[in-house]
């Protein structure tokens, strides 16, 4: 099954839309504060020794600004940077063909890096560690493995699923970032600057309305803001209000909480059909209609992150919040909130 957003035509939309608003700098780029300190550490110590940067790995839940950060970090060391993904690399020869074709200090990036295949993620192992890889040559009685170098480069890795890099992959990270969610605060900075960069007004309580409801994504604001912009335009002299921006999520079907339409039908199937749980995710997955995967990549991390789901060893149970925002009461599916707390 396809959700909407991974549709092909829809998706190259979206990544245009994401590259137009990619902050190009450090000092462009809000929050991640931790992050961004180390890193601009470690550029400067490998620029001034005039070596590759350590391999890095940026993992955490997607919209967060991986794919940007690694952008970032080659315009920092001035350096080309050239990207991939574990899916599109499907043999050994795809992957040299990109390495080889590295400058020195170059960026390689490689994003949802846990997809990659064994065969192509061994072949990496050496590249990563000596920069240097075996090609095979000639067809026949004649072919040979022959020993090419690279030029040191830096690869960055991203992966929504830390958990499932296979640890030699890991282990080849000299360094290794998590990214976390954005706090309402960070957010707003993003939602004004990318007003800003959009062309479309916006007064502060309209900014931090979407701010508040954009699952703590970068994202995710960008998303809710190229829409509402359409409806300040139609609707409001093209300036995002805060009566705007409430009900145009509104009609976006996004609830105080940011929740969406999806992370609410999650949480109304596990307490109305579920009983609240534990369930098992597969069963979660079937009962929603969405892969297995994107629940646990995109919608898990922040549910449980607002304490709507909690991860037990026998499946996703419900929490009281769940309970309390739903109307419902533990057990008895009619019931009023009221009666919950009697
Ligand atoms: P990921 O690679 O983690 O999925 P991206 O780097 O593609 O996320 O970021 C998605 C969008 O969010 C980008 O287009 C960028 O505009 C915006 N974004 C992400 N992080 C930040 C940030 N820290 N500051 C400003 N904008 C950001």
């Amino acid at each position: 099954m396809r959700s909407e957003a991974t549709q092909p035509e829809r998706l190259e939309d979206e990544q245009a839309f994401d590259a137009s608003l990619r902050p190009t700098s450090f000092d462009e780029f809000v929050g991640q504060k931790k992050v961004v300190e180390n890193l601009k550490v470690f550029i400067q110590a490998a620029a001034e020794r005039k070596e590759a940067l350590d391999h890095l790995l940026l993992f955490g839940p997607p919209g967060l600004g991986k794919t940007t950060l690694a952008h970032i970090v080659a315009h920092q060391l001035e350096v080309q940077i050239k990207v991939s993904s574990g899916p599109v690399l499907e043999r050994p020869g795809d992957l040299a063909g990109l390495l080889t074709k590295l400058g020195p200090r170059d960026v390689l990036f490689i994003d949802e890096i846990h997809r990659l295949n064994n065969v192509v993620e061994e072949y990496l192992y050496s590249a990563m560690e000596d920069y240097t890889i075996d090609i095979l040559i000639d067809k026949g009685p004649n072919a040979r493995s022959v020993q090419l170098s690279l030029e040191p480069f830096t690869l960055i890795g991203a992966t929504t699923r830390a958990g499932l890099l296979t640890s030699p992959m890991r282990d080849r990270f000299g360094v290794v970032s998590r990214m976390d969610y954005y706090s309402a605060e960070e957010l707003f900075k993003i939602v004004k600057r990318s007003a800003k960069i959009l062309d479309v007004g916006i007064e502060e309580d309209g900014a931090m309305e979407i701010a508040r409801r954009s699952r703590g994504t970068p994202r995710v604001s960008n998303r809710l803001l190229r829409r509402i912009r359409d409806f300040a335009q139609v609707k409001a002299d093209n300036v995002i209000t805060k009566p705007v921006a409430r009900e145009s999520l509104e009609q976006l079907e996004v609830d105080e909480f940011g929740l969406d339409e999806m992370d609410k039908r999650i949480l109304e199937v596990l307490v109305s059909k579920f009983d609240g749980g534990p369930v098992g995710l597969n069963s979660l997955s079937v009962a929603v209609g969405e892969e297995s995967d994107t629940i646990e990549e995109v919608y898990e991390p922040f549910l449980i992150k607002e304490g709507f789901i909690q991860r037990t060893p026998r499946g996703r149970k419900a929490t009281s919040l769940t309970y309390e925002h739903f109307n419902h009461s533990p057990n008895n599916n009619s019931s009023t909130q009221e009666s919950m707390f009697s």
